[in-house]
């Protein structure tokens, strides 16, 4: 036999048994941003990686080593993007969409990371992200966070928790910065390798190492949140005013520094104690600096990414939402006339009742077999088109989920008496 081609290592299939959580995670997000006064905005998931380089920044996790980059026929450098908000602002910029204006977009699609895998982290996830851009805030700081808690409300995911903090101005981050640099150079011996390398290239970082080796160091350093400048301090504390008034709980941890460079001023985390060591399943922050390093004119902006593999991992924790059945009407036909008038008549109903699912029964079979196919189908009516029935030119029409004979419909009423026999259905179960 010829040799399986294996699937990439960290890359999943999402199956039909599995699709009903993915459904409902991307419909209710889509509802919600709509009703929220989000748009949809589709990028490319192949971006320059000076893209990257440049957004996220040379000594990250993400830039340093997860990037999936290659050169293209043309001798391009190329990335798969490792996350959305890149690209959307590249978009805007590309498409000059700026000059002043405001924008509420949302995006959501493949993200690809080279990293260890295991459960909650992959090497290719999904992200569905949030901008906001030419909003300064903190008024839709607050509302975005807003936004996320109903999302999970509506899903039922009860199980997370805001965790919030303020990264202050650029400026206001260089002066910590060198209170950081002293610290850790007197502490230079319980570095770890990365940690030194980030030392030289961007201190903060290390605050973000996820070796518990580090975690004593990181605890005892300087902390952020008491250097901040006035005005970061002003909107800080308006955002945490609102999210009190509002009622939206939160924790104000001033470790959280996130994983990406672009961020300054409030970066958020929602955090799962239900899933083990992959526990943000949305992340966050203002990135007011961002598009303008991009070569953009300076637009603040603020923005979150929901991790969909996690968030499904937390909707089928609960149990699995129910699949709808495959369909409402199986048709079984037997006969050579009946089989052939088959695909007629389902069409001809398929026009008539929109919305209705209809699976006709193909590739043959005795009767058996064609209602023990019928039966695993969910469908709640069996239609049964034989060629006696079609001489008479009626079909017949049997309940499957409930106790009741089978009846005859003439076939020009055949709509209209599959209707009737759902409702019956319906109001039997
Ligand atoms: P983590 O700390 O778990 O590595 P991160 O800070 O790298 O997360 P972000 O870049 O902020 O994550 O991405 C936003 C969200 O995307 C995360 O909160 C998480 O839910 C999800 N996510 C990130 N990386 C992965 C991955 N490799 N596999 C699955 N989901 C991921
Ligand atoms: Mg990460």
């Amino acid at each position: 036999m010829t040799e399986q081609i294996q699937p990439v290592r960290g890359m999943n299939d999402v199956l039909p048994a599995q699709i009903t959580a993915w459904q409902s995670i991307e419909r209710a997000a889509r509802e919600l941003l709509g009703e929220y006064g989000y748009q949809e905005i589709r990028v490319p998931v192949l971006e320059r990686t000076e893209l990257f380089k440049r957004a996220i920044g040379e000594y990250t996790d993400v830039v340093e080593k997860e990037m999936y980059t290659f050169t293209d026929q043309g001798g391009e450098s190329l990335t798969l993007r490792p996350e959305g908000t890149a690209g959307v602002m590249r978009a805007l910029i590309s498409n000059g969409m700026l000059r002043g204006q405001r924008h509420k977009l949302w995006c959501a699609g493949p993200m690809f990371r080279h990293e260890r895998p295991q459960k909650g982290r992959y090497r290719q996830f999904h992200q569905i992200s949030v901008e906001a851009v030419g909003f300064p805030g903190p008024d839709v700081d607050v509302e975005l966070i807003a936004l996320a808690a109903r999302l999970w409300r509506r899903l039922g995911i009860a199980r997370v928790r805001l965790e919030i903090n303020s990264l202050g101005t650029a400026e206001a981050r260089r002066a910590y910065r060198e209170r950081l640099v002293d610290y850790l150079r007197a502490h230079h011996e319980q570095l770890d390798a990365d940690s030194r390398r980030r030392l030289q290239g961007n201190p903060l970082r290390v605050l973000d190492s996820k070796n518990p080796e580090m975690r004593a160091l990181i605890d005892a350093a300087p902390v952020l949140t008491d250097h901040l400048d006035a005005e970061s301090r002003v909107h800080f504390q308006a955002v945490c005013a609102a999210l009190e008034a509002l009622g939206i709980p939160f924790r104000v941890n001033p470790r959280l520094v996130r994983g990406l460079d672009y961020y300054s001023r409030t970066v958020f985390e929602w955090i799962t104690d239900a899933l083990g060591a992959q526990d943000a399943v949305c992340s966050g922050g203002r990135y007011d600096g961002l598009i303008s390093q991009l070569g953009g004119e300076s637009t603040p902006g603020i923005g979150f990414a929901m991790g969909i593999e996690r968030l499904v991992a937390l909707l089928t924790q609960a149990g699995q939402p129910a699949a709808p059945p495959a369909a409402d009407v199986y048709i079984v036909v037997s006969g050579e006339r009946a089989s052939a008038f088959g695909l007629e008549l389902v069409e001809q109903l398929r026009d008539a009742l929109p919305g209705r699912r209809f699976e006709l029964n193909l590739g043959g079979g005795n009767f058996k077999a064609q209602f023990r196919r019928a039966d695993r189908s969910g469908a709640a009516l069996a239609l049964i088109l034989g060629d006696d029935e079609l001489a008479r030119g009626v079909a017949a029409l049997k309940p499957l989920r409930r106790d009741a004979g089978q009846s005859e419909s003439p076939l020009p009423d055949l709509a209209a008496a599959i209707e009737t026999a759902l409702a019956a259905t319906a109001v039997h179960t």
